[in-house]
């Protein structure tokens, strides 16, 4: 199953371009099978488009982009908006860990080598070990952003994901994750990250 675990819409993401009818009908003009709807610290843009996509019989998740002290991360699980923007990171797993939450770190190499310069080596060795996968494919990096991510991701042992970070919607699709199961529920994501059946992944080009 493909799925785009990272997309922005108008409803709560002002930098998004993105109205959620058309995230829809976009994701499934270039085939994939779901999305995941990641707005900036809120749920309400999941939440409104997860209900659309009821109503058009396309499955929408539901997650949030949060900011903390070591860039965003991406949260599948946690369906109330973040304390606040920059939530420091240990409050952050404190939720997540109530709740069952995962968490990815978001397009974490922008710049290469940018957590450890900022945080050190020890610190982002702690931070890998608390998180439960890393965005190894994001549609907003350059092939060597996402290639530093992936280095991480094998260096700690952690599972890929990918998605488009999309806010314009011919950007839908652009980087998504492979999922080994059928994943019909949050719920089902949520579990599927956690056990690491998935894998970040770029369109196939055809022809
Ligand atoms: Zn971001
Ligand atoms: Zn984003």
């Amino acid at each position: 199953m493909k799925i785009d675990l990272h997309v922005h819409t108008t409803v709560s993401s002002p930098c998004s371009l993105i109205h959620p009818r058309r995230a829809i009908e976009w994701a499934r003009a270039v085939g994939l099978d779901a999305i995941c709807v990641t707005e900036h610290d809120e749920i309400a843009g999941a939440e409104v488009t997860s209900e659309l996509g009821r109503q058009l019989g396309f499955p929408v998740f539901r997650g949030i982009e949060i900011y903390t002290e070591f860039g965003d991360m991406l949260v599948f699980g946690l369906y109330e908006d973040a304390p606040g923007w920059k939530t420091p990171f240990a409050d952050l797993l404190e939720a997540c860990r109530a709740q069952g939450a995962v968490i990815a770190p978001a397009h974490s190499c922008r710049v290469t080598g940018e957590l450890e310069r900022i945080h050190g080596p020890d610190k982002v060795t702690w931070l890998m070990s608390n998180v439960d996968a890393i965005e190894t494919h994001n549609g907003g990096c350059t092939a060597g952003g996402n290639e530093g991510a992936a280095h991480l991701a094998r260096i700690h042992r952690l599972p890929g994901i990918g998605g488009s970070d999309a806010h314009h919607e011919f950007q839908v699709g652009r980087c998504y994750t492979v999922f080994e199961d059928d994943i019909r529920t949050d719920a089902d994501l949520v579990a599927a990250i956690r056990a690491g059946r998935c894998r970040g992944a770029y369109p196939d080009i055809q022809g």
